[in-house]
């Protein structure tokens, strides 16, 4: 038995404590308390002016993309961002060589520095499998199909192997369809399918990122419409969907307790009652939405409507750092009437929920395993959860255990 004392202690699953004691056996809490289960002084390590919280989860990144740091510019409308990014990466897609890697390494060092206990990993490449074995990153990786003329799920069983290959590092893999602009409804579907019936069910899906989405689902035109032109992968015989996102998912039964939908920046409220009812949960990436052109997303709107809204970096393609505390100041930034706890839920207990990891991690709960952070305070720190969310820097975290 070890216990730590800090002058806070944020346990997620209910208030802060003040001066509180976090008691870990076998690398499990087994209590938070004001005062310790009866321990003896002597056996308490005493971290100082310090807030002890669970370590957070990145709900959305793409670890592969990490090459592409500084490399493919903000812009201000999502297709260009797009163009510029597939530029850069063609023919590099399903390669897995040190160039690659040895970012993905880097990249991991960083995120697990700045808080990260586990990931919601995107990847066309599972590139980024092996390195997350390797450096003890916990999450779920989803193996990202696409193409829009796809006619069946034929990319599923082609790819098997693949995932087969991959998955002896002990990291669970699932399936996840790119985006309604990339993927055919049959290859929606099939991957669903899939999904439902594996040990991970799990499905997570780009939604309603870009105006440009949206015009091409209600209207069939627009940039996306031109792009997908361009590249040879338009259908002519796509009908029309005419109606929003969520509805379009909805429709075809894509939509359930177990997606996660990444974005949603274009929602309106109808489309976010109805993921909140249907119990699906919205990862919120801020920084890269900016980033890429598609504006910030309406996080009050996000929180007002009641669904489980979670944090994520998305990759170093469109966002700086994969620090997910800068994704909390951002969100505290845009929604100043969310309260602070409710945004720490969303980087801990939410995303762990959501990746199906709340049983080990998200909080400070007896018998779980989440890590211990202890966050460097300043003197005199009024309100510890506002201070959490206005932009916590690596330098000031520690992992206790
Ligand atoms: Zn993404």
């Amino acid at each position: 038995m070890t216990a730590y004392k800090a002058a806070w202690v944020c346990p997620i699953d209910r208030a802060p404590v003040k001066n509180g004691i976090v008691e870990v056996d076998g690398g499990q809490i087994a209590a938070v308390s004001d005062q310790g289960s009866g321990i003896g002084n002597q056996q308490i390590s005493d971290l100082g002016n310090v807030a002890i919280l669970p370590g957070l989860i990145n709900a959305h990144t793409h670890l592969e993309l990490s090459w592409l740091r500084g490399r493919v510019p903000p812009a201000n409308r999502f297709t260009d961002w797009v163009k510029t990014l597939v530029g850069i990466r063609r023919g590099t897609e399903q390669l897995i060589t040190p160039d690659i890697v040895a970012p993905v390494r880097d990249a991991i060092r960083e995120l697990r520095a700045s808080g990260t206990v586990a990931v919601g990993d995107v990847s066309n490449s599972l590139a980024a499998v092996e390195p997350m074995k390797d450096a003890g990153l916990k999450g779920v990786v989803f193996h990202e199909l696409l193409g829009f003329k796809e006619r069946d799920g034929a990319l599923i069983e082609s790819t098997r192997e693949q995932r087969a290959a991959a998955a002896r590092h002990g990291i669970q893999i699932t399936l996840a369809p790119h985006a309604p602009y990339s993927t055919s409804v049959e290859l929606f579907r099939a991957i669903r399918r899939a999904v439902s019936s594996s040990d991970c069910p799990i499905m997570t899906v780009h939604l309603g990122e870009s105006p440009e989405e949206v015009e091409l689902l209600e209207r069939g035109s627009g940039p996306w419409r031109g792009m997908l032109e361009t590249i040879g992968a338009w259908r002519d015989d796509w009908e029309v969907p005419a109606c929003g996102p969520v509805q379009y998912l909805e429709r075809h039964g894509l939509l359930d307790s177990q997606t996660l939908v990444v974005h949603g920046v274009q929602l309106d409220d109808r489309s976010l009652e109805r993921l909140q009812a249907l119990g699906a949960t919205l990862v919120t990436c801020p920084r890269s939405n900016r980033w890429v052109g598609v504006g910030y997303p309406p996080i009050e709107r996000f929180y007002r409507s009641g669904v489980a809204v979670a944090v994520g970096t998305d990759s170093l393609a469109s966002v700086d750092d994969l620090n997910v505390f800068a994704e909390l100041k951002t969100m505290r930034y845009l929604a100043p009437s969310v309260p602070a706890r409710s945004l720490l839920e969303s980087a801990t207990l939410v995303g762990a929920k959501a990746l199906g990891l709340d049983r080990e991690l998200g909080s400070l709960t007896r018998g779980k395993q989440p890590g211990l952070l202890a966050i460097a305070l300043p003197d005199h720190v009024a309100d510890v959860e506002e201070y959490l969310v206005s932009g916590i820097t690596p330098a000031q975290v520690t992992w206790v255990n």
